[in-house]
């Protein structure tokens, strides 16, 4: 019987051992923490937002995003979705968005877990591998507790850096490096950003329906559009994690970055300009203020009206045309300089990591290293938010464990 090792019990460790014990190996999983799956616990807000109906390359990134292709073609949402139903997860879905319909991530990792046991994988928790060697034999893995592990596969599943109070601390790059791999450059993904405009201490709390179009050095780079929510230094929910990646590595890199945020994204700026100007020289006696209640969030007003240098208290019939046109702009465009972003601890996701083109995408097996595979997060692969990083832990989990388990070494 083939043996195989798994480093890391996280969402794609698990779903490796679960994918090499169904193809026949007797699997080891060697997690260093004290429990498998911790950061499971944590995912969508403790609801677990496992995958997506909407699925295809736009949704992944990396240097090269199609590696992707190969691995989710072999294990995709469906599969997903059918795998987690068999273990008797029922799908919940809003927008296109799965969760467990229990509401809980715990349910998603009481099942794996329940699986693991059936399928005889063997845990070990709280072993923190000191060295991979490759013989002749296969891997040889001597570890923190003293004992060794003997294995004809090893399955690299250790996560990147994001959040790493969850166990994912980069621990095992070394490892991996050791091992003649290499990685791209790291940068936190999925995570707030900081601004430079001090408005922000006052509009902390405020959530309002907006674009935000990025730019690095003076070019437009992408454009996500939801809820954003402002905090006490900058910009914070899904559209500006959605865009934080491409901020970090500008950052890192010393290059330029700002952000455009669009608070009327329904309107043009023409129709924007005679909404305003109609609710300006309305003859209701309403002060400059008073006559944007109800159509921006109320701690923004103060706000955009000091940056277009409209007095608040100033009645509204005494703004004049081009003011408010300025002030339509602003609220179409309104531009703030990106400091920085929170740092891994806060990160959803890891971007960049294992180097994608020292790996078979069909099997997820190292060029370098027969019989090594990698899984998940540790690969250079982010997903956006919306279940996409799960999908590629669950796919990528699978593709290697079946092949770990397959394939003759
Ligand atoms: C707060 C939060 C919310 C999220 N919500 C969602 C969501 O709703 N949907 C979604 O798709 N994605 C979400 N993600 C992202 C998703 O959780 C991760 O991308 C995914 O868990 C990665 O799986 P992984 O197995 O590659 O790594 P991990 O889940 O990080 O697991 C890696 C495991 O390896 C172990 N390990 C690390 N180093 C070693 C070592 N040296 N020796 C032994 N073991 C080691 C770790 O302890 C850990 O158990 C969220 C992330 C966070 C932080």
């Amino acid at each position: 019987m083939k043996t195989v090792i798994v480093i890391g019990g996280g969402a794609s460790g698990m779903m490796a051992a679960v994918a090499a014990a169904r193809h026949g190996a007797a699997v080891t999983i060697l997690e260093h923490t004290d429990r498998v799956g911790r950061k499971l616990l944590s995912t969508g807000n403790g609801k677990c937002n496992y995958t997506n109906q909407k699925q295809g390359l736009r949704f992944y990134r990396g240097e090269d995003p199609a590696f992707v292709l190969p691995v989710l073609k072999q294990f995709d949402a469906e599969r997903t979705m059918a795998f987690f139903r068999e273990l008797g997860i029922v799908a919940k879905e809003r927008n296109g968005f799965i969760y467990p319909a229990s509401g809980q991530a715990s349910s998603v990792l009481d099942v794996l877990r329940m699986e693991l046991r059936r399928m005889g994988v063997t845990v070990v928790t709280g072993c923190a591998p000191l060295a991979v060697k490759r013989n002749a034999d296969g891997f040889w893995i001597s570890a923190a507790d003293g004992k060794a592990y003997a294995s004809d596969s090893c399955i690299f599943a250790c996560g990147g850096l994001a959040f790493p109070k969850s166990g994912s601390d980069g621990s095992a790059f070394s490892l991996l490096k050791s091992l003649g791999h290499s990685f791209t450059p790291v940068a936190p993904a999925l995570v707030q950003m900081t601004a430079k405009q001090s408005f922000f201490k006052s509009i902390a709390g405020v959530r309002a329906d907006a674009a935000v179009h990025l730019w690095i050095g003076g070019k437009w780079i992408c454009s996500e559009r939801g809820e954003v929510q402002m905090t006490k230094d900058g910009i914070s929910g899904i559209p500006s994690f959605q865009v934080s990646r491409y901020a970090s590595y500008a950052l890192q890199e010393g290059r330029r970055v700002q952000a455009e945020l669009d608070f009327a994204p329904d309107w043009s700026k023409e129709a924007l300009q005679e909404e305003l100007l109609a609710r300006f020289h309305r003859d209701d006696g309403k002060t400059a203020g008073e006559a944007l209640v109800g159509f921006f969030p109320g701690k923004l007003i103060p706000v955009v009206l000091k940056e277009c240098r409209i007095a608040l208290h100033d009645p509204a019939q005494d703004v004049c045309k081009e003011a408010i046109g300025t002030l339509a702009g602003l609220l179409k465009r309104m531009r703030i300089d990106i400091t920085g972003t929170a740092g891994f601890d806060k990160a959803q996701t890891t971007a960049g990591g294992l180097r994608t083109d020292e790996f078979l995408p069909q099997t997820l097996e190292s060029r370098r290293v027969r019989g090594l595979y990698a899984a998940g997060e540790v690969l250079d692969v982010d997903g956006m938010c919306g279940g996409y990083n799960l999908q590629w832990a669950w796919s990528s989990g699978y593709v290697a464990g079946m092949h770990a388990a397959k394939e003759d070494v």
